[in-house]
């Protein structure tokens, strides 16, 4: 199973990709924590990309290109992945199409997970008080949620012209949303 996790900030696509992985035996790759190590690791891209990562802005499609064409290739990628919080841009959608392509692999579904504004806001409040993340204060997540709209809700149409997307309400318990989405992907994948 080859997936990619859409939706907003604070909707659970984290909680949601650890228990799909498990379900479906499949990697988890966020983008997020990939660069979060990156920065803890103090490296030069880490350096570079908390920059845009602490004003609630993306990291440049080309580094994030880059990172995941050499990630996808591990061979722990073979039996399938869950690609959270990448792509964000179209180009980032495009230049997965390119890799995928030259690795002779193809998305099986883009699952998009939904919740209004207000909610995601709250959502993010509370795992600011725990999370240690520089970006969940308000100020940041307005912003990220902001550019959500601006560059990353766009992928919505791209996918559901590409007949991939399914949408899911990402409101309910976190059992109740992780059978939603895989009853969904049970039609999807059927079709
Ligand atoms: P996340 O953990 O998915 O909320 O990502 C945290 C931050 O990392 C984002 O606000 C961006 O600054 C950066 N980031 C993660 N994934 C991407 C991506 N695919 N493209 C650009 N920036 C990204």
């Amino acid at each position: 199973m080859r997936l990619i996790l859409l939706g907003p900030p604070g909707v659970g696509k984290g909680t949601q990709a650890q228990r799909l992985q498990d379900h479906y035996a499949i990697v988890h790759l966020s983008t997020g924590e990939l660069l979060r190590d990156e920065i803890a690791d103090g490296t030069d891209l880490g350096l570079h990309a908390k920059s845009f990562i602490d004003q609630g802005l993306l990291v440049p499609d080309q580094i994030l290109l880059d990172m995941m064409n050499g990630r996808l290739q591990h061979t722990d990628c073979e039996a399938g992945f869950l690609l959270d919080g990448f792509p964000r841009t179209i180009p980032q959608a495009e230049g997965l199409t390119g890799i995928l392509a030259t690795l002779d692999q193809a998305l099986n579904a883009v699952v998009c997970l939904t919740a209004d504004r207000e909610e995601l806001i709250h959502r993010l409040l509370l795992r600011g008080k725990t999370s240690g993340r520089t970006d969940d204060n308000l100020a940041v997540i307005r912003q990220r949620l902001d550019v959500y709209r601006q560059q990353t809700e766009p992928l919505i149409d791209y996918y559901r012209a590409n007949g991939l997307l399914v949408e899911v309400s990402g409101l309910g318990t976190i059992p109740e949303i992780t059978e939603r989405i895989i009853n969904a992907l049970d039609i999807q994948c059927l079709e």
